[in-house]
């Protein structure tokens, strides 16, 4: 159905916003809904600091052809908010169908999830210092951290230790003999 004749048009363009407390909520159709005939009525849920959620009501049979804007705000309604059990920014309650975080605000969540990545590349980072030192003691002097782009699946991480500097063309008949379709994805690392 193209837009000129399609009676339910605008509401795809709707923006509904709401405020309780100090939290503000903007909320649009999610585009699943149009796009897919006999998808039930879902809302895309923004809070202004950050984050989104989904909400539908899995008890009503709304779909596009049949919704409304009072449906809509109806679905807005079920929303809940709190405040961030950290630093009392507005956040999404744990009690909200999908996806929470455990009543954290957005910013709060997300320092979390970076802290967790910075410690597991800090992680990452002193195993491989662990087995760079290894391979020298056992006479290594150079080692190519190199990328294995296969055919077919997933890219991998391999290292070549090596006796004197590897010169390009070793490397890329390495990474031939590995399987890699790409072969100047490497970094040589002196040891
Ligand atoms: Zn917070």
């Amino acid at each position: 159905m193209t837009q000129e004749n399609d009676p339910q048009y605008h509401l795809r363009k709707l923006k509904l916003t709401k405020q309780i407390g100090s939290a503000t909520l903007e909320a649009e159709m999610s585009p699943c809904v149009w796009m897919n005939n006999g998808y039930p009525l879902q809302l895309t849920v923004k809070l202004e600091n950050g984050g989104h959620l989904i909400v539908s009501d899995p008890t009503s049979n709304v779909t596009y052809q049949t919704a409304t804007e009072s449906a809509m705000r109806a679905l807005l309604d079920l929303v809940k908010v709190c405040e961030c059990q950290r630093c009392n920014a507005p956040a999404f309650a744990p009690s909200n169908e999908r996806p929470t975080r455990d009543g954290l605000c957005e910013k709060c969540f997300m320092g979390d999830l970076r802290k967790e990545l910075d410690a597991k590349q800090a992680k990452e980072e002193a195993a491989a210092e662990k087995r760079f030192a290894k391979a020298k003691k056992e006479g290594f002097t150079h080692v190519v951290i190199a990328l294995v782009h296969p055919t077919a699946g997933d890219d991998r991480c391999v290292e070549i230790n090596c006796r004197g500097e590897p010169t390009k063309r070793q490397i890329r008949a390495e990474l031939k003999k590995l399987g890699s379709e790409v072969l100047d994805d490497f970094t040589v690392k002196k040891l």
